[in-house]
């Protein structure tokens, strides 16, 4: 008898092992299977140390990933170990285009290529300046005939020239206070200017099935736009890229923790999630809560990849 029930056993205990990794390990789509959920693609920041993807989120909704927001290195592999299809997207949103916000959007284009997307997709992002190209600019510097990296990916800017879906790049000026740039059957869509030093940015307010997330993206918080586009959100993702007491570039650029429980308690944020955790934050989570929780009293997260939030 024993021995007719132990290989059952063993059996069990290997099915238990398989359904563990398949929460987190490209099993199929887990997050977001019923109501809006937040999904962290990469929480991490540029350095590839602090061995986490880049910058990047997704929207789900009953099932589809419908808003991705930024597109970090690292980015690519973690959304199909989400389980999520570019054919899924409604709309894909940048907040400025640092390689750690974006340099994983070719991967995921090409990656479309291959599935049976027939609608365009929508993608807005900062206006450009010196520094930076503007969202339009950005995605003909990859894909347009004859100047693009991978131009031999033209027929997807270039209507009538193959049988692709288009890619539909807009740039947004963003304002000093919360303007919406989009809106679809299904939801809503804010942003507005935020300061990440010299660079264009913005922050990102999402209104689906009565949910409103908000991503800071990179700011240094100054301004009161963050603060008017996070009120009363269900869920607010920001930047813990500097620790306590930071100065110099990393200030101009970053708001340090104080700043963040400043904005999450102004806005009255039902909850806070910490992401872009950098090598100068990382390990020090304990005081960089305890700056927030002077400020605010809500749930706090420090996120990692793969992270699914159900937006309650
Ligand atoms: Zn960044």
């Amino acid at each position: 008898m024993c021995s007719r029930r132990r290989p059952i056993r063993a059996l069990l205990v290997v099915a238990l092992l398989v359904c563990a990794c398949g929460t987190r390990g490209g099993m199929g789509q887990s997050c977001g299977a019923t109501g809006v959920a937040v999904q962290v693609l990469g929480s991490g920041g540029p350095e590839l140390q602090d061995k986490r993807a880049s910058t990047s989120y997704l929207i789900w909704e009953d099932g589809r990933a419908r808003v991705m927001v930024d597109a970090g290195g690292g980015s690519a592999l973690r959304f199909g170990e989400s389980g999520a299809q570019m054919s899924q997207l409604d709309v894909f949103l940048f907040t400025h285009f640092h390689v750690d916000h974006s340099g994983d959007f070719p991967a995921l284009v090409f990656s479309s290529w291959f599935e049976d997307r027939k609608r365009p997709l929508p993608v807005y992002g900062p206006e450009g300046n010196e520094y930076m190209p503007s969202t339009t600019e950005f995605v003909s510097d990859l894909f347009s005939d004859p100047h693009g990296a991978w131009r031999y990916l033209s027929e997807l800017v270039e209507p009538g020239t193959g049988g692709s879906y288009q890619l539909q790049p807009h740039d947004v000026a963003g304002s000093a206070t919360p303007a919406l740039v989009f809106r679809n059957a299904g939801m809503a869509v804010y942003a507005v200017r935020v300061i990440h030093g010299v660079f264009p940015a913005l922050a990102w307010r999402v209104e689906m099935g009565g949910k409103r997330i908000v991503f800071s993206g990179d700011t240094n918080g100054e301004g009161e736009g963050l603060t008017q586009l996070a009120m009363n959100a269900d869920l607010f993702v920001a930047h813990n890229a500097v620790p306590e007491g930071a100065t110099g570039l990393e200030r101009r650029l970053h708001m340090p923790p104080s700043v963040i429980g400043e904005i999450a308690a102004n806005a009255h944020v039902k909850q806070l999630v910490l992401s872009h955790r950098m090598l100068r934050t990382l390990g020090k989570e304990k005081e960089t809560e305890s700056e927030i929780r002077r400020r605010y009293s809500g749930p706090i997260t420090f996120a990692n990849d793969l992270d699914c939030f159900p937006v309650k």
